[in-house]
């Protein structure tokens, strides 16, 4: 029987282990993992380079149902656990733009070996192709059953099985299964950071295109978020930092309540200032025609299609007919370029989950359910999601850590 055991081998569930073996030395930690190797997803994060954590970590960058839960749970998880936390395994991390983490060697696996290494050391009990199908308490005692008629018992069970993005790499949804099992409820469930899907109008020539823009959604004349970076144009829509950050908010839209994404191309400057500019060069060039009015400024794809979408044709029309009226209708458009969002992308393009078991069934200081004693939720399979930036790796490994820490007491 395992004193620990942990469903789910990924970034929560291998820092509960290693927590769990280095707080209790010679006790049997048992880890079940669904695929054929633990640690799956840890080799996609950051694009093959894993940001680990965030150095400006906290709340503000946090999202959940139960805010002042959330608040509560992060206030012993601070960065720097992160990065003892891999100090301690061996692993160089540095920090770079927007307080980002990295390993120092820009290598997700190279993540992913200092933990298998330090796995095997403290002789954790590894089961992997081992896909938990029910769990159950009796007489305080947990029996846990699998896929392929296993059976195992435990007198702690910590739940890292994550949510239900990206299911290739593991989390298909069914931890929230295990936990309804045992009484927990699980709130709404949606894909975010995810790109967003949008009326293209069009415009699906623009593929492939990368511009330094601001992107802001709304929602009739409400601000529902707005980020800045490299937007990408997709066939389908946008997509890029600043899409994936501002995707979570379309939960949060009423039945029917249609959505717009604004792109600004010139996210430093005013619009005023932007009217100036472009007034300049018209002067500076009355007989140049609007294919060559901003050229030299933005990517020539885009700029006639923001030229087409303020109304200004054919392309070939002399610069100089262009009445104040037009030029501060394409300043305005530069500046807010409306793209009608009609969804997101679905679940295997989504990095994380939101939404999930309730904070307020889980004590946050420790982790514990506050229905089933001795039965602890972390990481992704909770109501809890982070901004883009090594935020929701930083809450999988310091829940796990904590969950594991109190398991072992
Ligand atoms: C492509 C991509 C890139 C990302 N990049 C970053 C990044 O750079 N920085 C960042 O902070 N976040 C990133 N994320 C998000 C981050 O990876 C997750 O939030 C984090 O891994 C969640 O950790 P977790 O342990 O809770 O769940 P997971 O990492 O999903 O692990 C859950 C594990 O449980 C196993 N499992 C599931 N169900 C069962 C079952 N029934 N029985 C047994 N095992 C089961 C799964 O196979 C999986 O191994 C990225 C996500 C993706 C998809």
């Amino acid at each position: 029987m395992a004193k620990i055991l942990i469903i789910g081998g990924g970034a929560a569930g291998l820092a509960a282990a290693l927590t769990a073996a280095k707080t209790l030395p010679g006790e049997q930690i048992t880890l079940l993992e669904r695929l054929d190797r633990v640690g799956k997803k840890i080799l996609a994060t950051g694009n093959g380079r894993c940001n680990l954590t965030n150095m400006n970590a906290g709340p503000g960058h946090f999202y959940s149902n139960d805010k002042g839960l959330l608040r509560q749970a992060l206030e012993n998880m601070p960065p720097r656990q992160v990065l003892d936390f891999f100090g301690e395994l061996g692993l160089l991390c540095q920090e770079e733009e927007e307080g980002r983490v990295y390993p120092y060697c820009k290598q997700a696996s190279m993540v992913l070996d200092v933990l298998l290494l330090a796995l095997e050391r403290a002789k954790i009990d590894v089961q992997c192709g081992c896909t938990v199908t029910s769990i159950g308490r009796n007489k305080g005692k947990f029996t846990v059953k699998t896929a392929d008629g296993r059976s195992f018992s435990a007198d702690r069970v910590i739940l890292t099985t994550g949510g239900k993005a990206a299911p290739k790499l593991g989390s298909d949804g069914s931890g929230y299964v295990l936990a309804q099992q045992l009484g927990h409820r699980c709130v709404p469930v949606y894909p975010a950071l995810v790109a967003l899907k949008c009326d293209m109008n069009g415009l699906g020539g623009l593929k492939g295109i990368r511009a330094q823009a601001g992107l802001t959604l709304m929602a009739g004349d409400h601000t529902l978020a707005q980020d800045v970076g490299e937007v990408q144009f997709t066939e389908y829509g946008l997509s890029g930092i600043p899409a994936m950050q501002v995707s979570g908010r379309l939960s949060r839209l009423r039945k029917g309540e249609k959505c717009t994404a604004l792109v600004d191309l010139f996210p430093q400057w005013q619009s005023d200032a932007l009217f100036r500019y472009l007034k300049t060069r018209q002067k500076a060039d009355p007989r140049g025609t609007l294919e060559t009015l901003l050229l030299g400024t933005v990517h020539k794809r885009l700029a006639y299609a923001v030229l087409k979408s303020a109304g200004l044709q054919p392309l070939s029309r002399p610069c100089g007919t262009l009445t104040a009226a037009e030029l501060h209708r394409l300043a305005d458009m530069l500046k807010a370029w409306p793209f009608p969002v009609t969804g997101t992308q679905g679940w295997e393009f989504a990095q994380v989950a939101g939404g999930g078991i309730p904070l307020k069934e889980v004590n946050p200081s420790t982790m514990e359910s506050a229905l089933v004693p001795g039965l602890y939720l972390t990481g992704e399979v909770l109501d809890v999601v982070g901004d883009c930036g090594g935020f929701n790796l930083h809450w999988a490994w310091c829940s796990g850590m904590r969950a594991a820490k109190e398991a072992a007491r």
